[in-house]
């Protein structure tokens, strides 16, 4: 076990720059009480590598990437590049090229955080590798194409081998949270790609007898989120599927800004908020870094159980129970309703960590 963690951070674009730098001053100073310390590399990402570099993701930071286990990413926004340089987007280019295939997006109502759904915790683990999206599921070409101006089409890829590696980070998280994993699917209409991902995940069931499985079609799952999500533990499907769920369940948790996420192979994971680069209040210290400090929390807490280093838990610990003590003291950032600004917000955290 190292006392220092090498981490790859890209700032991205839009508020990017402003919540990056907040998520790694928490984590530093959580580190820092464990005494580690935090060897952080910056790397060019976005619109300031396309001014640098020629393009939003340059060869450079790719490279650089493979030698990093542990990476913070900020957001980025396509929409605002030149045309040539919008597809593919950097986030499917480093998922695809590094096979970040899982895909954990937690939604918890928060002590004072006004949430539609009060009592919500739960966890969405999202297949991220394939399913209808075009940027990721063909090694050749895109999996949309137009055969006429007026006819599209999209190619959807369910496999058993990405289901099944899928199924198992749902079961690992259930044990780790209340043993409980509903499979997420819509078999009835989408009988045979969706149904082998069912039929995949209750394969894998098996090996967890510990684990309560059950099933819920996809729209029917979107009602009994907002009617019932205490009822609720862990949630596994498919790419399209759980990206929809997971803005449902991040809004019913009180704000898009809180929403964290990793994604992860079994030796890389990289830590990104669910939401984007939000440029209609960049640059103006309003933004909240919960969604990213949290996800970067995550992130640690990942590399713990990889590496067993308790005290790189207890610092996440630490920084999620910091998160959770600033914003039920009633400091929140304009998206809740407060007056704090993103730098104060983070200070706040920083310093109840210490
Ligand atoms: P993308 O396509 O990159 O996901 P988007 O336009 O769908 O981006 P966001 O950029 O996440 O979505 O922004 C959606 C709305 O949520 C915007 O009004 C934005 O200001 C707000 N928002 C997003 N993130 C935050 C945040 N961290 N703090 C406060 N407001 C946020």
């Amino acid at each position: 076990m190292t006392d220092t963690l090498p981490i790859a951070v890209l700032r991205g674009d839009g508020i990017g720059p402003e919540v990056v730098p907040v998520a790694m001053a928490v984590a530093e100073r959580a580190l820092s009480v464990q005494g580690l310390t935090i060897e952080a590399t910056e790397l060019d990402f976005g619109a300031a590598a396309i001014d640098a570099d020629g393009g939003p993701l340059p060869e450079a930071t790719l490279t650089a990437l493979e030698d990093f286990e542990l990476w913070v990413v900020g957001p980025h926004h396509s929409a605002s590049y030149p045309p040539h340089l919008r597809s593919p987007a950097p986030g499917a280019v480093l998922r695809k090229q590094f096979g970040l295939y899982a895909n954990l997006r937690p939604a918890r109502a928060l002590s004072g955080v006004e949430a539609v759904a009060a009592d919500i915790d739960l966890l969405i683990v999202r297949e991220n590798s394939e399913g209808l999206y075009a940027d990721r599921n063909m090694t050749i070409g895109s999996g949309e194409f137009m055969p006429t101006p007026d006819v599209a089409m999209a190619v959807g890829v369910i496999t058993r081998a990405a289901s099944e590696r899928i199924a198992v980070e749902a079961f690992e998280a259930a044990r780790r949270r209340r043993g409980h994993v509903t499979i997420v699917h819509k078999a009835n209409v989408l009988r045979l790609s969706t149904g082998l991902f069912r039929d995949a995940c209750l394969e894998v069931a098996q090996r967890y007898p510990d684990v309560r499985v059950d099933e819920q079609y996809v729209d029917a799952m979107a009602a009994h989120l907002v009617r019932r999500p205490a009822d609720f533990d862990v949630l596994v499907t498919e790419n399209l599927f759980g990206d929809i769920l997971s803005d449902l369940a991040g809004e019913l948790s009180g704000s898009l800004g809180l929403a964290p996420s990793i994604n992860a192979s079994a030796t890389q994971a990289m830590a990104q908020a669910v939401h984007g680069a939000a440029p209609d209040i960049a640059g103006l210290d309003v933004a909240n870094p919960v969604a990213m400090i949290v996800s970067v929390a995550m992130l640690l807490r990942w590399h713990a159980r990889r590496t067993g280093d308790t005290r790189v838990d207890a610092a996440a610990d630490a920084i999620e129970g910091a998160v959770a003590h600033v914003l039920a003291d009633g400091t929140a950032t304009a998206d809740l309703g407060g007056t704090a600004g993103t730098r104060a917000f983070g200070e706040a955290v920083r310093a109840h960590v210490g």
